[in-house]
Parts: C-alpha cells; structure tokens; sequence
C-alpha cells in the first residue's frame, strides 16, 4: 500500500489542504491520503488559542465527506499530548508494516525541519512529498538545501492563497468562508460558534 501522511492542526480545515491532498494522491498513486488531525500542535501552542482537537477533527470530517482515498485520522488525538510526527509514523509502521509512507507538507513546513524530533528517523521512514504554497519558497529536492539527503518528491499543485489563520480571521470578522471551506464543515464552524471574536 501507498499511504500519504498529511499532518496539520487543521484549524480550521480548508479547500488548499484538499487541493493538496487529492494532487499528491494523484500524482504519486496513493491508495489512501490520511488527515491527521494534530493533538498538540506543539509548535502553536502558546502563540494563540488552538480549538479543541475534537472540534478540529469534526471539521475534517465533515469536509471530507465521500471523496475517494482522503480519511480523517485520529490517530494523534488518541494518542494524546504534543503530536509529533515520529510517533504518528512509528504507530503506522506497526499497523502497516508494508505500506510506503508519504509524508506531504506545503512549502512552508520545509523551513521549520530541522526543530523536528528525531529528524533522522522520519527521514528514514518516509518520502517527503513538498507542496507548493504561495508565500513560501518553493522547494525542490537536490544534493543541498533542507531536503538534502532526503527521498523527497515536489508537486506542482494549483496555488491557493489561503490558510486557516487568515479564515479565522475572517470568521471573527464575520466574512464569509464560503467556497474556502467545504460548505458541510461551514456550517459546523457557526454551529458551534467557533472563531467567534472573545469580547
Ligand atoms: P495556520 O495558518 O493556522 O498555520 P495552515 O493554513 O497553515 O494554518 P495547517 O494546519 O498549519 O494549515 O497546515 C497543514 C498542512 O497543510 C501544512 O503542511 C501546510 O503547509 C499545508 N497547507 C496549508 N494551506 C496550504 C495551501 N493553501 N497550499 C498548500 N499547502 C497548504
Ligand atoms: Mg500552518
């Protein structure tokens, strides 16, 4: 089996991680593409409020929908504590002992690498499969640079200028996410009233 990883905070979850996802399944024949909803984003934690992780996961799960071979993950909530990719990739290993891993990452996750825990071994583990992101240096796999050393693929997907800071943002100032955000997980955001400016 060819399985991608595609880890995030997914706060929220919105339409340039699908176009992503669903490009690298395409284009490296995966069979399954999982969302893997981070517990602890220990890297965000303390910059902002990060929402609960289970409301984050709903999101994911109702964006998904029935799109073929993209599942949402709960593996890291379950898991508990700060999500560190090396254990989400150790847990699939055990389960899937044959599988080939693809870990896929926008641009802007390349640059942040080297504060990873236990480097060395993700790099052992996976193929790193780099997505273009606007706003971050595009990054290609060569003999230099912070791929260097690594199986590393980069796809060309369409580019969408979009992130969940900047759909929070909206959120809070009550613009719409519409067409951002898959319209199922839209209408959880304002059900459950999250991204509501605090007053
Ligand atoms: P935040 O602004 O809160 O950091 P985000 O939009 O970057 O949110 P994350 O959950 O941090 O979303 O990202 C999960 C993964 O999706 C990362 O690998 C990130 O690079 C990638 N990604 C997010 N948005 C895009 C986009 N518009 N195009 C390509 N990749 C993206
Ligand atoms: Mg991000």
């Amino acid at each position: 089996m060819r399985l991608g990883v595609f880890g995030g905070t997914f706060d929220p979850i919105h339409v340039g991680h699908l176009v992503a996802a669903v490009n690298a399944r395409h284009t490296l024949h995966l069979d399954r593409v999982l969302f893997v909803v981070a517990n602890e984003p220990w890297q965000k934690v303390g910059d902002r409020p990060v929402s609960p992780a289970a409301d984050r996961l709903a999101l994911v799960d109702a964006a998904l929908g029935d799109v073929d071979g993209l599942e949402a993950s709960r593996l890291e909530i379950d898991r508990g504590g700060p999500s560190y990719t090396i254990d989400t990739i150790d847990e699939l290993r055990r389960a899937e002992p044959a599988a080939e891993l693809f870990l896929i990452v926008g641009a802007d996750v390349v640059a942040g690498l080297a504060t990873w825990e236990r480097l060395d071994d993700v790099r052992r583990e996976v193929t790193m499969v780099v997505v273009n992101r606007p706003g971050s240096t595009p990054v290609l796999p060569g003999s230099t640079g912070p791929l260097a050393g690594w199986q590393a693929i980069a796809i060309e997907i369409p580019a969408l200028e979009i992130s969940s800071t900047d759909l929070r943002e909206r959120a809070a100032t009550g613009r719409p996410l519409d067409y951002l955000i898959p319209e199922g997980a839209v209408r959880m955001i304002k059900e459950r009233g999250m991204y509501a400016r605090d007053r």
